[in-house]
């Protein structure tokens, strides 16, 4: 975007800068009910399918029984992950959920909620502005069947 500025008698054309945004889904389908799956490496891609250099990035789960969350990349971690979420919302039986008239998921809304729904990451010269070992996932608590993910990116 441009726009022309005068003064002193002179006139000056400024160039602005011009916010960019970009949208993508990620889909999944995992082989099991749940699942923990670094996504950093598909995100980074779409950051640089985006040609953005500063802004903010936004990444969603779509569903509501599966989330995404930065951690550590570490097995016994996720191992942690499944067994202390298996503790406060422990899938079976079934029938201890009230949500489970129709659906057997209920654990998997309760789960979801504890490791949340999204991530933003700040963009700083065209890369994740991460901290130390911060990585990007996508935690399934339902799985088995086609899932999206929401990347969105708005800046310059
Ligand atoms: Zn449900």
């Amino acid at each position: 975007m441009k726009r022309v500025t005068q003064l002193n008698n002179s006139i000056f054309e400024i160039q602005l800068p011009t916010m960019k945004s970009y949208r993508k889904e990620l889909f999944f389908q995992t082989e099991t009910r749940r699942a923990y799956i670094n996504i950093t490496a598909q995100v980074e891609d779409c950051l640089k399918e985006s040609g953005i250099r500063e802004g903010l990035l936004l990444c969603n789960a779509m569903h509501i029984t599966a989330s995404v969350f930065i951690n550590d990349d570490e097995s016994g971690l996720h191992a942690d992950f499944e067994k202390w979420l298996e503790k406060l919302a422990p899938e079976k039986p079934h029938n201890q959920y009230q949500h489970n008239g129709y659906e057997d998921n209920g654990d998997a809304h309760l789960k979801r909620q504890v490791m949340g729904r999204e991530v933003v990451v700040a963009v700083t010269n065209g890369r994740l502005d991460f901290g130390p070992w911060e990585q990007i996932f996508y935690g399934e608590f339902d799985g088995m069947r086609y899932k999206r993910v929401l990347v969105k990116i708005i800046g310059e």
